[in-house]
């Protein structure tokens, strides 16, 4: 399909089936396009009607925008959120008045220095407001275009905007670029859709490489998932008649704060961790078990967890750090015992496990009497 033929199949559906009753496609200017666009970016259309309209009553014209106090023009973007939106409005408006004449430049690159607006925004306002042909990479289109040709990758990849750029401009016919620039964004906002793309009422249909594979949803492509690293510590769960030793996490990092059990940090040596641990303290334990290996995932890491119980012979004056303490277990197998005590949720799991586990030989050695 070559570009002209494209431009017409997208022109011809857009006569028939676009949307041309927005308020903002009714007195046409730089000034209300470039709102319009501003409100769009992150925000329903149907949303965004009312605040389009409440808008233009309040700053029908650029040097109202300019001349009022910011926070008028925030409590009119009130509900609509991403106020950075609002914030940057109304600088740029006070750039164009002040530097500009009070015009929006009819240059595409002066358009995109501008505050807030970025080089799709700067196309649309130029093409639908301006008549000048510049392409446009709106969500909507990059979903049509990545389609259409099978553009492999996630966008959010300079190398396959920069192909999508390329396919937008070689797509932006040079009469009528308005209207095409409108079709674009109707086709994706109507037919093309993220979930359910409606691929028989496409004017595109019958060369779209994605519908022609049978994978439309596939593109465009999803944003690469980093993993997560993963960190592994052996806890020491120590014990001794019925109490646990705890110790209080420094104020910053993970857990900041709160009550947890010894930790071999960076440490997966597991049990021979934990007698090297006993034989530098010259302590002896009448137990010693690993307990289920357990993960706890961050924001931005794995935790595996590689829980020992040690049941102490005697109950030293001091086990490690000053600032550790001894809690009965039923005193942290309490309900809220979380709140109260100040213990993370994964180290509260780890206790019921704890109980779980001795339970058991608890009973056994209360029979044996030993
Ligand atoms: S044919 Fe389907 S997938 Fe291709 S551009 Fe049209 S709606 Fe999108």
């Amino acid at each position: 399909m070559s570009p002209n033929q494209f431009q017409q199949a997208v022109l011809t559906w857009f006569d028939q089936h676009g949307r041309k009753d927005f308020p903002w496609q009714q007195d046409i200017n730089p000034y209300r396009v470039w709102v319009s666009e501003i409100m769009l970016q992150q925000t329903q259309v149907t949303a965004v009607i009312p605040y389009f309209q409440r808008f233009m009553d309040s700053f029908p014209t650029l040097e109202d925008l300019a001349s009022a106090p910011l926070d008028r023009v925030l409590a009119h973007w009130s509900g609509l959120g991403y106020y950075a939106r609002a914030r940057n409005l109304h600088k740029c408006a006070q750039q164009v008045t002040e530097e500009h004449g009070g015009e929006f430049p009819r240059d595409v690159e002066e358009l995109s220095a501008l505050p807030g607006i970025g080089r799709s925004t700067a196309g649309a306002i130029a093409s639908i407001s301006m008549g000048i042909n510049a392409p446009i990479l709106d969500g909507n289109v990059k979903r049509v275009l990545s389609r259409f040709r099978a553009v492999e990758g996630w966008p959010g990849q300079t190398r396959v905007a920069n192909a999508l750029w390329q396919l937008a401009e070689q797509y932006t016919p040079e009469a009528r670029c308005n209207d095409y620039t409108q079709a674009m964004m109707d086709l994706g906002a109507t037919v093309c859709t993220r979930s359910r793309p409606r691929c028989d009422a496409c004017p595109l249909a019958n060369h779209c490489t994605a519908l022609a594979q049978g994978n439309p949803q596939d593109y465009p492509g999803k944003k690469p998932k980093k993993e997560k690293p993963v960190r592994t510590t052996t806890m020491l769960l120590i014990e001794h008649d019925g109490a646990l030793y705890l110790e209080q996490r420094p104020p910053s990092g993970i857990w900041g704060g709160l009550w947890c059990p010894v930790q071999l940090e960076e440490d997966d040596g597991g049990e021979a961790s934990a007698h090297e641990w006993l034989a530098i303290r010259d302590l002896q334990a009448t137990e010693l078990a690993t307990l289920p290996a357990m993960r706890h995932t961050f924001t931005h890491f794995h935790l595996d967890i590689s829980p020992v119980w040690i049941q102490l012979a005697a109950r030293p004056p001091r086990v490690a750090e000053p600032s550790g303490d001894w809690y009965k277990l039923r005193q942290l197998n309490r309900p809220r015992a979380a709140q109260e005590l100040g213990l993370p949720a994964p180290i509260v799991k780890l206790v019921h496990q704890l109980e779980a586990f001795r339970a058991p030989l608890l009973t056994t050695q209360d029979q044996t009497g030993t």
